[in-house]
């Protein structure tokens, strides 16, 4: 798949599933800014993109805050000159029952899990209509689609995720602006250390998904490297499910 010229923002990706999808965006030809809450690993980052002769630009970005994210688009612009995808992959998981979890731990989760992707999104958009073309893709999960037990912020964050991606789809197509979201499964990442850490955890997990192994961040990241490209323009409002077959039952 040939992203030659394309303009990508993964949010996010100075590591895990972000990191794996900007490394695939930039393979594919792309230009890409990483961007994350923390600048000292997305430089790094931006290294290892220059080092396979890709172009990359690191901005420092918390996705809940509105400034930063006009700031993330204005850079973005005056480095590359526009902006043609957009990856909504920026997100934080809470393990805490209904018990312990408070007030503040759901905001910061739904800040930052869903009005991430709103004020991302509404900031891209006027670029990509410049273009008369834009990619939009939401990292959601298969905890927007059922629920798990401990995780009340999460899913509620996730399943907002799927639906909005939907609405979206429906508000820019006629921009021909293409929203998606992927749902991982399981992923091995810093997200899920300490769970996969756990024998009888992973046991358990691994029990639930058909293809009988835990995802890798190179699985989420060919997803995401078709709905960025013109192969997968005829999909819109869609959630691709990366999980293993996890969903099958
Ligand atoms: P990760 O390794 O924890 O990476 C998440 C990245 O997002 C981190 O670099 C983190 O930075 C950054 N981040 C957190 N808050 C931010 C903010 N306010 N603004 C900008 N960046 C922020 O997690 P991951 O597993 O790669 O997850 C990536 C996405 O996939 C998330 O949306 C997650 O919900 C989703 N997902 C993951 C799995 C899985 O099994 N791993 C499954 C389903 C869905 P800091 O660490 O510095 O905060």
């Amino acid at each position: 798949m040939n992203l030659k010229n394309k303009v990508a923002i993964v949010t996010g990706s100075r590591r895990g599933i972000g990191k794996a999808i900007a490394l695939a965006l930039a393979k594919a030809g792309a230009n890409i800014v990483v961007s994350d809450i923390n600048l000292d690993d997305c430089n790094k980052l931006v290294e290892e993109i220059k080092a396979i002769n890709g172009n990359a630009l690191a901005v420092k970005t918390d996705v809940s805050n509105p400034e930063d994210v006009s700031q993330m688009i204005n850079l973005t612009t005056e480095k590359f000159g526009k902006v043609d995808i957009l990856v909504n992959n920026a997100g934080i998981y809470m393990q805490k029952s209904l018990t312990d979890v408070t007030e503040q731990d759901f905001d910061r989760t739904l800040d930052i899990n869903l009005k991430g992707v709103f004020l991302c999104s509404k900031a891209v958009v006027p670029e990509m209509i410049k273009q008369g073309k834009g990619k939009i893709i939401n990292i959601a999960s298969i905890a927007g689609q059922v629920g798990f037990a401990n995780s009340s912020a999460y899913c509620a964050s996730k399943g907002a995720i799927i639906n909005i991606t939907r609405e979206l789809a429906l508000e820019l197509a006629q921009y021909k602006i293409n929203v998606n979201a992927i749902g991982p499964g399981v992923i091995e990442t810093d997200m899920t250390k300490d769970l996969l850490e756990d024998k009888a955890t992973k046991e358990t997990l691994l029990a639930n998904i058909p293809l009988s192994r835990i995802g890798k961040p190179e699985d989420i990241a060919n997803a995401a490297l078709f709905l960025a490209s013109d192969n997968s323009d005829y999909i819109t409002g869609i959630t691709l499910f990366v999980d293993g077959g996890w969903l099958t039952h």
